[in-house]
């Protein structure tokens, strides 16, 4: 376990954008996980990979961890448990080599494990992450201890997972069922997903910044309607290949970032679309 003090976040964020945390904690076993876990009494920040966070440019003033356990377990019958450190394209091309389908329709999403529980991840397919969920272990902050639950009792919709509505619970595993699959067919799959994905998004981004009104796109509206595909404010830019992602060419600040977010939204309204953000904000942003 590494602890550091007033420590800088943007290494560990996708866009590379965010100021210190006062405490930052990396842990690299469950077990650690849990035990910084209990002995922490204060309110606390998990940072999965950052790849849908955007973090203040000032930075959280709260301890910050970052849980880095990375177990697979292969069980019977096409089930294996993940911890949730586990990197999300390792854990996609791992079950392939073990001959298991299904994970392949969330290829190019930079996602741990406990970052696409959490946000409930939506794939090529439209299928949502809790499709493929047997059963989730958590930490209650709260009672201090370790739950599991059954992941068809817990609430799921399109972008959003009970989770959400319980900032208290930290997720420490999950168990998934897949199907068997070919492993030549999948891979195949999975280069298939990547060079469509690669042609129009890009890592250096937190993936889409909004969520697609009903019927609609968010990246249509941005694009055909306020015309801003391109738009720059300071080095945060609306990608030229996805209106819907926002770049840091550089030295994007998350002020820039979060100007051009408003930007956009209030442009929006005064057409009359209401963009909400899909991306979380950490921090002041006041
Ligand atoms: C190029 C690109 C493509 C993308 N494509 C997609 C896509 O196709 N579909 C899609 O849905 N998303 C996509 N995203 C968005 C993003 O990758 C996902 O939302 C991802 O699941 C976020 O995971 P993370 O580990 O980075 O979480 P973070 O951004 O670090 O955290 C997100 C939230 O999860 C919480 N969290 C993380 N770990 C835990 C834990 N162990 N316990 C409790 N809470 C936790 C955090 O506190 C935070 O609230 C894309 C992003 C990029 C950059």
């Amino acid at each position: 376990m590494d602890t550091y003090r007033n420590h800088s976040l943007a290494p560990y964020t996708t866009v590379k954008i965010g100021g210190p945390a006062d405490t930052f904690i990396i842990t690299t076993t469950t077990d650690e996980f849990v035990q910084t876990l209990k002995n922490i009494n204060k309110k606390l920040v998990i940072l999965g990979n950052g790849s849908n966070t955007l973090i203040s440019d000032t930075g959280i003033r709260d301890t910050v961890i970052k849980n880095t356990a990375n177990k697979i377990e292969y069980l019977s019958d096409n089930t294996v448990r993940v911890e949730s450190g586990v990197q999300l394209p390792f854990l996609i091309n791992d079950t392939i080599n073990h001959s298991l389908s299904g994970l392949e329709e969330f290829t190019y999403i930079p996602s741990t494990i406990g970052g696409a529980i959490h946000g409930n991840i939506h794939g090529v397919n439209k299928n949502n992450f809790d499709k493929f969920l047997v059963s989730i272990e958590i930490f209650d902050q709260n009672l201090k201890t370790r739950k599991s639950f059954l992941a068809k009792d817990l609430n799921w919709s399109y972008d959003h997972s009970e989770f959400q509505q319980h900032p208290e619970w930290v997720i420490l595993s999950a168990t998934l069922k897949l199907s068997p699959g070919d492993p030549a067919t999948l891979k195949q799959t999975v280069t298939d997903i990547t060079a469509k994905k690669i042609t129009t998004q890009s890592m250096n981004s937190l993936g889409s910044t909004f969520k697609n009104p009903q019927n609609d796109f968010a990246g249509r509206i941005i694009d055909e309607e306020l015309h801003l595909k391109g738009f720059r404010l300071g080095d945060a830019q609306i990608s030229e290949k996805h209106a819907n992602f926002i770049l840091n060419l550089g030295h994007a600040t998350a002020s820039d970032y979060y100007a051009l977010i408003k930007k956009i939204q209030s442009e929006a309204k005064e057409k009359g679309f209401l963009l909400e953000p899909e991306i979380k904000f950490l921090g002041d942003f006041s």
